[in-house]
């Protein structure tokens, strides 16, 4: 993998850059590690912290990854799930990302992030039903994995995985602290966009 580079920051699909490369775009609640994920997957910290300056956090924020033989996008979508925040933005977030999972020609990969120590929520439960209406091959990474023992794992693993209705094979076990996935969650990457 090479340097990840920031591409731009979209939020309409004027802004989406050209679909040169398979993209992966990642998205869960705000607070679930979804910038800790990205950082730790690229190994460079400053990469999700453009997706968090002012003025972005609303956007579909794009990453270039790929090396000159393995080209690859990253798109950190917006999080959900805000307590605060006024209708007008949850409905400009509806629109903006369901055409995004619509009609992203280059979209290989949809990761969605789920706390692995937290029961889903409607908003993750949405997120999943959508990718199924769109036929979007999505991955349930459950991060903060090395918060919960290691003897529950596995049992939390199936209870998400049942809440949402996806397959345990379509999930795994993520931490940024620990180590924990990220070799398989690249390996799982580079599978969707071969
Ligand atoms: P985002 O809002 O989804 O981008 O979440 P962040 O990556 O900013 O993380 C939110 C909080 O969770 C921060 O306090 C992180 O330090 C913490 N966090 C993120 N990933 C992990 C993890 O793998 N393990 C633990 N224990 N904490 C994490």
């Amino acid at each position: 993998m090479g340097d990840a580079r920031f591409i731009t920051s979209a939020f309409r699909r004027s802004g989406w850059p050209p679909p040169d490369a398979p993209e992966v775009a990642f998205v869960g609640r705000s607070n679930v590690g979804k910038s800790s994920c990205l950082n730790t997957l690229v190994g460079q910290h400053k990469l999700a912290r453009v997706s968090k300056t002012p003025g972005r956090t609303q956007a579909i924020n794009f990453f270039d990854v790929g090396t000159a033989q393995r080209p690859l996008c990253f798109a950190d979508l917006p999080g959900y799930g805000f307590a605060k925040v006024p209708a007008s933005v949850k409905k400009t977030w509806d629109r903006m990302i369901g055409e995004y999972l619509a009609e992203r020609d280059a979209l290989a990969l949809v990761v969605v992030l789920v706390d692995l120590r937290r029961d889903p929520a409607a908003l993750d439960r949405k997120m999943v039903d959508w990718l199924g209406e769109c036929d979007r091959r999505g991955l349930l990474v459950l991060t903060k994995a090395d918060r919960v023992s290691k003897s529950r794992r596995i049992s939390h693993q199936a209870r998400i995985c049942k809440g949402l209705g996806v397959p345990k094979e379509a999930s795994m076990l993520y931490s940024s602290h620990e180590d924990i996935g990220r070799k398989e969650l690249w390996r799982r990457i580079r599978e969707a966009t071969r």
